[in-house]
């Protein structure tokens, strides 16, 4: 059975049930706010509202519920109603609420573009197995990004309405132009003393090549530096060989300067899951605890660049990714218990959807995505793309998701594209097939360029896509944490916040 929003009165087919459906019955005490329901196939359903308030409730109490038939002295009655799943009497308080409720978290979405991603070079010092940007020798010609190029770019940011700016550069391996990254951070800096929004700036970076003078630089502009470590030694050397070197040795090192010189919460590492990955979870977080961090993220395969080649097509399925992913999470909850303040960032967003009221502004996991809105590519040659994915897949020989260049068109001319419009009409998830009836519609969001690349198509067929099952595999493992043990739901709460 589908229940969702009754936006118009009497729509005989589509997605959405009629008005009636939610009203109040003859005999019955409450009617019906918008909810979706989905099973836990243990007797139990999860149900969210608009907002990603939830409740887990036994089937025959479900039935009841959407039978108009549940008594007002039920248990589950007072939180249906606390939680804007029911609405009695007269009063439009809890859909005043729900829709207060609502405005927050689609918050951000007004605000347009805050994530600029600058490709300043496709080059880079590494081999990565599975590098999903298709970079470039360190001595190749035509893939840095010029200075003209970066000056067109920083007039594209500025054009945006948005109140905080993050400029994120981008590789191949950005510190190999180096004085390119300044050029950028000074001008940009130049151009906020009119505009004072609240600028940022993030340098994603192996750190191999980084130099004290790197490092002063940092420090007199508070820029952040976002690193990869794959786990321990041998497993981040196998996955990411550097040419002539040891990379983990690198990192390691460069993640203990950047802290000493820029301070302890300056530097942030992500890690990508590999097939070797997948027998030890323990090993990878003890090594992010090892290297004092308090967080992972634990990141499934991307099919791009050298990720879709023939060493890694069908690395592993995501139902593999999976049971790691339900290891190390168990694993990092031991730690939490032990008393150490841990947690695992994929869990903490979709929790921050499901415990608080605010939104995440993850790019991934929103309706209508964040690609182009929420944040974008201006790749080394200037073209504009509405994702990192985007420029992946170009890298590849497919440039559907280009969107225009920095130095013909303007901020205007590509936010208001058809083409980009095109492209976000086929992420509201509120009315895509499969999406529009799922209890995690509230928790999820489309990656329409991962679906057109493997199913040839935005909006995807959902029950074979490698996005639907990880985000509903990680989600109601979430939600029976949270239902059946006390002691973990605690841990997760607090990851939330
Ligand atoms: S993943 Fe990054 S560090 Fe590794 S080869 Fe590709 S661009 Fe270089
Ligand atoms: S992608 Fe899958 S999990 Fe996400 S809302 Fe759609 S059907 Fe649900």
């Amino acid at each position: 059975m589908i229940r969702s929003m009754p936006v118009m009165p009497e729509r005989p087919r589509g997605p959405f049930a009629p008005r009636e459906e939610y009203q109040a019955r003859t005999g019955s005490s409450y009617g019906l706010l918008p909810l979706r329901f989905l099973s836990l196939e243990d007797g139990r359903y999860l149900l969210t509202n608009l907002v990603g308030e939830h409740l887990v409730l036994p089937r025959s109490t479900l039935r009841q519920l959407v039978g108009h038939q549940l008594p007002m002295n039920a248990t589950a009655y007072h939180d249906l109603k606390s939680k804007h799943f029911i609405m009695d009497g007269d009063s439009t308080v809890g859909l005043d609420l729900l829709a207060a409720k609502y405005r927050t978290k689609q918050s951000l979405l007004p605000n347009l573009t805050s994530l600029f991603m600058l490709v300043t070079t496709l080059r880079c010092d590494h081999a990565c197995r599975y590098c999903q940007v298709s970079h470039r020798g360190q001595a190749e010609p035509g893939v840095d990004m010029s200075r003209a190029t970066a000056d067109h770019a920083i007039e594209f940011m500025f054009a945006s309405p948005s109140p905080a700016i993050k400029v994120e550069f981008q590789g191949g391996e950005s510190l190999l132009h180096f004085d390119l990254v300044k050029h950028i951070v000074e001008e940009a800096e130049k151009a906020n003393e009119d505009a004072g929004k609240d600028l940022q700036f993030v340098i994603a970076t192996n750190l191999s090549a980084l130099s004290d003078g790197m490092l002063e630089f940092c420090s007199a502009h508070d820029i952040f530096i976002s690193t990869s470590l794959d786990g321990p030694r041998d497993l981040h050397n196998k996955n990411r060989p550097k040419i002539g070197g040891d990379s983990h040795e690198d990192v390691v090192r460069g993640i203990r300067r950047v802290r000493e010189a820029l301070g302890p919460y300056k530097v942030s590492a992500l890690m990508t899951t590999t097939r070797e990955s997948l027998s030890c979870p323990r090993q990878i977080v003890d090594e992010y605890v090892r290297q004092g961090f308090s967080s992972v993220f634990l990141r499934s395969l991307n099919p791009y660049g050298a990720a879709a080649g023939p060493g890694f097509v069908d690395d592993y399925s995501i139902e593999e990714w999976l049971v790691f992913y339900k290891e190390a999470l168990a694993y990092i909850i031991e730690l939490n218990r032990g008393g150490l303040f841990f947690r695992e960032e994929f869990a903490a967003l979709l929790l921050r959807k499901m415990l608080t009221p605010y939104p995440t502004g993850y790019v991934d996991l929103q309706s209508p995505a964040g690609i182009g809105i929420a944040g974008i590519v201006v790749n080394y040659d200037g073209t504009v793309y509405a994702s990192d994915e985007s420029r992946m897949l170009a890298e590849m020989g497919d440039k559907t998701f280009a969107l225009g260049d920095v130095a013909t068109d303007t901020y205007e001319d590509i936010i208001g594209s058809d083409k980009l419009h095109g492209i976000l009409a086929a992420t509201m998830t509120e009315g895509m097939p499969e999406c529009h009836d799922c209890a995690c519609q509230p928790y999820c969001g489309s990656d329409p360029v991962r679906h057109y690349r493997t199913q040839g198509d935005m909006v995807g067929f959902k029950p074979s896509s490698e996005f639907c099952k990880k985000t509903l595999g990680v989600t109601t493992h979430l939600v029976r944490l949270l239902q059946d043990d006390p002691g973990a739901a605690d841990i997760l709460a607090q990851w939330a916040q």
